[in-house]
């Protein structure tokens, strides 16, 4: 066994969007399970350039690297693993053909990086690697924290001491504070909405039947007048006579 306090890099990548409805029944529960297995091995498979696989948390996945060097690779495979998330979402909804809650969903799933830089002590049991110590405590309470939404990169200020963000001036800076870990500074970067362009496109059934029961009372309204319209006309004309 080793114990050695090593440089690490860890990344979480965590899948959110399906809250415990979607789970109500044996057959939901199932498909939520593959969409979000199907998603996280997308993601994995685009990190594993840079990083190594250590373990799924739910709906989430932890990946590792002891290079201290990398960080600028890193980042740059998270910006991959984003849009092979969002393309494998469009895929996913194209050929859906299950009317299940979590098929019908899976619109509404997103993604979120934690990038931290620091130290931890590796675990080799047999294949497995377990990592443990305060900065992998970091990565995951930083999933707990004030992004104004659940789309984004959140890079730690120990990493950025080393790297140069792409595009600086659309970073937001922020720190957290935990009871356990103290105070923990950080660059995030909101990502569009994938879904944003159709969210502008699409009428929702409820309004244009609303919008269908106001033309139709403006109609019956106008045909009304004309009518009333037409009749003193008449009238005035069989006056006049
Ligand atoms: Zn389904």
């Amino acid at each position: 066994m080793d114990n050695d306090l090593k440089p690490i890099c860890l990344v979480l990548a965590d899948i959110s969007g399906y809250t415990n409805f979607v789970k109500e029944n044996a057959k939901v529960w199932n498909h939520a399970n593959i969409v979000i297995n199907t998603l996280l091995e997308t993601i994995v498979g685009k990190l594993q350039k840079e990083l190594v696989f250590n373990k799924f948390e739910g709906d989430a996945a932890l990946l590792i690297t002891h290079s201290n060097e990398r960080q600028a690779a890193i980042l740059d495979c998270l910006f991959l693993a984003m849009a092979a998330f969002e393309n494998k979402l469009k895929e996913l909804i194209s050929v859906n053909s299950c009317n299940c809650k979590a098929c019908n969903g899976i619109h509404l799933l997103r993604l979120k990086f934690v990038f931290h830089y620091g130290e931890a002590i590796v675990h080799c049991i047999g294949k497995s690697t377990e990592v443990s110590g305060l900065d992998v405590i970091i990565v995951h309470r930083l999933l707990k924290n004030h992004v104004p939404s659940n789309h984004y990169f959140l890079i730690t200020s120990d990493v950025t001491k080393s790297i140069q963000l792409p595009r600086t001036e659309m970073w937001q800076k922020y720190s957290e504070t935990y009871g356990d870990v103290g105070n923990i500074e950080y660059n995030y970067l909101v990502q569009k909405d994938p879904f944003n362009e159709s969210k502008v496109n699409v009428v929702p059934a409820s309004r244009i039947k609303i919008l269908l029961a106001k033309f139709k009372k403006a109609f019956v309204s106008m045909l009304i007048s004309l009518k009333i319209h037409r009749f003193s006309r008449d009238r005035s004309a069989a006056v006049e006579d």
